[in-house]
C-alpha cells in the first residue's frame, strides 16, 4: 500500500470523542458529555425547510451560499457582532466547522503553526492535522475565569506562528473576554503579524458583561469571524456556519468550501433564513435557561464549598477533580464516572494540558440531569485515584 498523509494518519482520537463513543444512544446514562442542546429547533425553522423540499427545486447552488442568506447573515453580523459586512464577504459553511476548516486551509501552509487556546474546543485538533500545520498552546487562566494571559502568549510565539485562533466565549471555561483583552490581542496579532481567526460560535450566549467581536479592533484586514446557527437556534444536526471575511479572502474561502462541500443543500440555507430573519425569542428563551442552569451549578458547586470560577458565556462549565498536588488522569476518571456512577461528562484532557484535572459539564442538559450528574461526580471525585 502507498503511504497516506501522515499528518492525518498519526492522529490519536481525542478522548472526548472516545467518552462519547462509549455512551452513544445510552439511555441509562445522564449524558452531560457534549455540547448539545437539549431543545428542539423552534417550529418556523423546521417549517421553511419543509416547505422548501416541497416547493422548490433541489439542486447545485452557488459555493458561497445563496444570496438571501448571505444578505441574512451580513444583517446578523451587524446586529449580534456589531461590525458591516457586504454579503460578497460572508461564505456560508457545513457549520462552524465548516467555517474553521475553510480558514485554516485558506491562511495556512503545511508546517505553519497556529496559536490555540488551552484548553480550547477539542474539534481543532483534527482541522490543524487536515491542515498540516502545527498546534501551540496558549494558556487561558484558571485563576481568572479562563481567560487568556497575554505574556504568556508573547513567549510561545514562534516564527511560524500564522494564526491566532480566539475563542470567545469560550469553549469549555465559558470565560468572555473583555473588550480591552480583545483589543490587547488584536493588537500583539498586528504586531507579530499574525491572521485572527475568531471562532465566534457562542456569541448569542453571555451572562455578564458583553460579547466583543476581535472585527471591531480589525484596522488591516486580518480578521476571519466564524458563526453558526448550531448552537443560538439549536440546529446542530442541520450544519450551518460562515465566516464573514475581508473583501479578498472571501472567493478563495468560497473555493475551500466548495472544494468540501460543493454547496449547503437549498432547503438547510431556507431554514437558517429562517432562523436569522424570524423571531429572535427563541434565541433569548433558551440563553436564559442555559444561564439559570449555570446559576443551579454554582449553587450546588458553592454548598460543596468549591468556588473557582463561574462561567460568563457559552454553555459548559470546568469542574476541578483533583488539586494540582494530586497526579490526576481525567479520562479514567470519565470512564470511572459511567461505570460507577453511569454519568458521562468530557474529560479534561480532551481540551488541552492546563485542564488534565477538570472534566467539563455541558450545561445544555436538563436541569434534574445536571444536578444528579454533579452531585454524582462530586462524590466519586472525592478520594478518586486513577489506577
Ligand atoms: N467552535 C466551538 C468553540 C465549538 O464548541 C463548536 C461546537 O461545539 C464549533 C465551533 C462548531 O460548531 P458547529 O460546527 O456545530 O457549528
Amino acid at each position: 500500500m502507498p503511504n497516506v498523509n501522515p499528518s492525518i494518519a498519526s492522529q490519536r482520537a481525542n478522548p472526548a470523542f472516545h467518552i462519547g463513543a462509549l455512551v452513544h444512544g445510552r439511555t441509562d446514562v445522564i449524558h452531560l458529555e457534549f455540547g448539545e442542546p437539549d431543545f428542539a429547533t423552534p417550529a418556523h425553522i423546521v417549517e421553511a425547510a419543509q416547505r422548501s423540499i416541497r416547493d422548490e427545486r433541489q439542486g447545485y447552488g452557488p459555493g458561497n451560499g445563496m444570496l438571501w442568506l448571505r444578505e441574512a447573515i451580513a444583517a446578523r453580523v451587524a446586529r449580534v457582532n456589531r461590525f458591516s459586512v457586504k454579503p460578497d464577504q460572508i461564505v456560508v459553511t457545513a457549520g462552524g466547522t465548516g467555517a474553521l476548516m475553510s480558514s485554516l486551509l485558506c491562511l495556512c501552509e503545511p508546517g505553519d503553526d497556529v496559536l490555540v487556546p488551552d484548553p480550547a474546543w477539542a474539534g481543532y485538533d483534527a482541522m490543524l492535522a487536515n491542515a498540516g500545520v502545527r498546534k501551540v498552546y496558549y494558556p487561558l487562566r484558571p485563576d481568572n475565569g479562563w481567560l487568556p494571559d497575554l505574556e504568556a502568549l508573547e513567549r510561545v510565539l514562534t516564527s511560524r506562528s500564522r494564526v491566532l485562533i480566539l475563542n470567545s466565549p469560550s469553549n469549555p471555561g465559558g470565560g468572555v473576554f473583555p473588550r480591552e483583552t480583545i483589543a490587547q490581542l488584536m493588537e500583539f496579532a498586528r504586531k507579530h503579524d499574525v491572521w485572527v481567526l475568531a471562532d465566534e460560535c457562542y456569541d448569542e450566549f453571555v451572562y455578564e458583561g458583553e460579547h466583543t467581536s476581535a472585527a471591531l479592533f480589525d484596522t488591516d484586514s486580518r480578521v476571519l469571524t466564524v458563526g453558526t446557527c448550531s448552537k443560538a437556534y439549536a440546529m446542530t444536526g442541520w450544519r450551518v456556519g460562515w465566516v464573514a471575511a475581508p473583501p479578498a479572502l472571501a472567493p478563495l474561502l468560497a473555493l475551500a468550501t466548495a472544494a468540501q462541500v460543493n454547496n449547503l443543500p437549498l432547503f438547510v440555507q431556507r431554514a437558517a433564513d429562517a432562523a436569522l430573519r424570524g423571531p429572535q425569542d427563541c434565541v433569548r428563551e433558551m440563553a436564559a435557561a442555559y444561564r439559570s442552569r449555570r446559576d443551579l451549578a454554582m449553587q450546588l458547586l458553592r454548598r460543596h464549598g468549591i468556588d473557582e470560577y463561574e462561567p460568563h458565556g457559552a454553555f459548559y462549565l470546568l469542574i476541578r477533580i483533583s488539586q494540582e498536588t494530586t497526579p490526576c488522569d481525567s479520562v479514567a476518571f470519565a470512564e470511572a464516572l459511567i461505570r460507577e456512577r453511569a454519568i458521562a461528562v468530557s474529560p479534561g484532557a480532551a481540551f488541552g494540558p492546563g485542564t488534565a484535572a477538570y472534566v467539563r459539564v455541558s450545561l445544555a442538559s436538563d436541569p434534574a440531569a445536571l444536578h444528579a450528574g454533579i452531585e454524582g461526580l462530586l462524590a466519586l471525585s472525592n478520594g478518586f485515584v486513577a489506577s
